[in-house]
């Protein structure tokens, strides 16, 4: 007889957590299925210690900048070693931290890989688990080319186990973990090319915000290689060379790393055994987070939408709510996420951006920008550009679509969400007093 509960989610990342801790708020009985850490992606291998290696590039360049303010600062070196040391010893506290939380919740943490042995049963090692509703939470992992000697690169996970800086460095891939790992390397003493298919780097965001990007990293030293396939990869002892399709061949390098995106962490789940349908291995869900399998519900990256941590943990809270907390028709919006890539300067960006905006709402569109020196600036050597750009709407000029490049983009888009998410105009943002001296208050005194 499989061990009954009321509540079963497999994965304990952003949104499996999320989901098991509002249910059993309700009372519900809740297993949670993990094999590994506590914490999923995030925790371990994303958000939390990429953040860590942006604040330690952050602080490089801002040692580079103290002259400027009348600091004597004789630098000399930086210590990979010690940095990992004590991002690993965070990371360790709050996976820990999750599982005395799961203890004193009353959630039982099985750590075991789920399968599917039909639509609402799961085998656990050696035992077996029912419930009339089963969420799956399972994230993704890396991609990684499927080209000769592909496995001499490492990914995102093998940038968290590095136990030294590789000395050079190149990174394949164009979107925000590529960038954000191209700027951590290069702010702490790396030589970085970035490799990328087409152009530039982000080309999924508003147009300004990748080549405004573009430009500072040149301006940092990272060496943008456009138009570039690889073809394999070799190795000379530790020396890595990336062959293109173009017959380029580009390197050596210490370290390649693979950023070309992810993949769904779906194929091992036993899915055909529950009949729950995929497409390219996401799970199929609609607005209620419900698959095509009644009490099968799927959130997080393993859906293939909005790939980030409050997303997963945003889904997996309202379908808790709406399965045990009696609110039948708690969903989650996808329209207006916010979400800022960890670049130096940072970037945040809410909405449209002006090309997706121009595709549906044509000459309806009218743009707002400003492109400045932050004042912090006035006395560093070098000086990196802010960006901002406003995207509106019709007569009224709804704000659809706000970006920003420059430093304190990141803390800056939360608010300003909020304004989107509540339907702001051009003439509200015109009616808000400014808080000077910032840089934020140009978004409320453009022309
Ligand atoms: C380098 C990097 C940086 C990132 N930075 C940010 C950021 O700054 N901000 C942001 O919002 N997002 C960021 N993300 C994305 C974020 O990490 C994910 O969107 C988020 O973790 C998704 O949560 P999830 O619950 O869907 O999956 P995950 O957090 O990946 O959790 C899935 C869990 O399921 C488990 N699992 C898999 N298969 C099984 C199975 N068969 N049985 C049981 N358990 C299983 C896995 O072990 C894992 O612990 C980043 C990601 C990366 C890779």
């Amino acid at each position: 007889m499989p061990t009954q509960y009321d509540y079963i989610v497999i994965g304990g990342g952003s949104g499996g957590l999320a989901t098991a801790q509002r249910a059993v708020e309700y009372g519900a009985r809740v297993a949670i299925i993990e094999p590994g850490r506590l914490g999923g992606t995030c925790v371990n291998v994303g958000c939390v210690p990429k953040k860590l290696m942006w604040n330690a590039a952050s602080l490089g360049h801002g040692l580079a900048d103290a002259a400027g303010y009348g600091f004597d600062v004789e630098l000399r070196g930086h210590d990979w070693a010690a940095l990992k040391a004590g991002r690993d010893a965070y990371v360790a506290r709050l996976n820990g931290i999750y599982a005395a939380n799961l203890e004193k919740k009353g959630i039982d943490w099985v750590r075991a890989a789920a399968r599917f042995t039909g639509p609402r049963t799961v085998s656990v090692g050696g035992g077996e688990l029912a419930a009339p509703q089963v969420t799956i939470a399972t994230g993704g992992r890396p991609t990684v080319p499927a080209i000769p000697g592909s496995e001499l690169g490492i990914t995102s996970d093998g940038f968290f186990a590095l136990e030294t800086r590789p000395r050079r460095v190149a990174i394949v891939g164009s979107g925000y973990i590529a960038v954000e790992l191209a700027g951590a390397f290069a702010g702490l003493g790396s030589q970085v090319s970035v490799v990328v298919r087409h152009e530039g780097v982000l080309r999924h965001f508003d147009s300004m915000v990748g080549a405004a990007l573009a430009r500072e990293m040149a301006a940092d030293g990272i060496e943008l290689v456009t138009h570039a396939v690889p073809k394999a990869l070799t190795a000379d002892g530790a020396t890595r060379t990336l062959h293109l399709e173009d017959g380029r061949a580009i390197g050596p390098y210490d370290c390649v790393l693979w950023a070309i995106g992810r993949e769904p962490l779906s194929a091992d789940l036993g899915l055909d055994a529950a009949g729950v349908t995929t497409v390219g291995g996401f799970i199929v869900t609609d607005h209620l987070q419900d698959t095509n399998v009644a009490g099968v519900h799927a959130i997080g990256d393993v859906t293939g939408r909005a790939p980030l941590t409050p997303v997963a943990i945003a889904a997996g809270r309202r379908l808790s709510d709406r399965l045990f907390g009696g609110k039948p028709d708690r969903h989650l919006d996808y329209n207006l996420i916010p979400t800022v890539i960890f670049s130096h300067p940072p970037i945040g960006t809410v909405g449209l951006s002006e090309a997706e905006a121009r595709a549906l709402h044509h000459d309806a569109v009218r743009t707002y920008t400003a492109s400045f020196v932050p004042m912090y600036h006035a006395l560093t050597p070098h000086k990196r550009r802010a960006e901002m750009k406003l995207v509106c709407v019709g007569p009224e000029e709804r704000v659809v679509g706000l970006h920003v490049i420059g430093a304190g983009a990141d803390e800056m888009l939360q608010g300003f969400a909020v304004a989107l998410k509540m339907g702001a105009r051009k003439r509200d943002l015109d009616d808000t007093i400014a808080i000077h001296p910032t840089a934020a208050e140009e978004l409320v005194t453009m022309r």
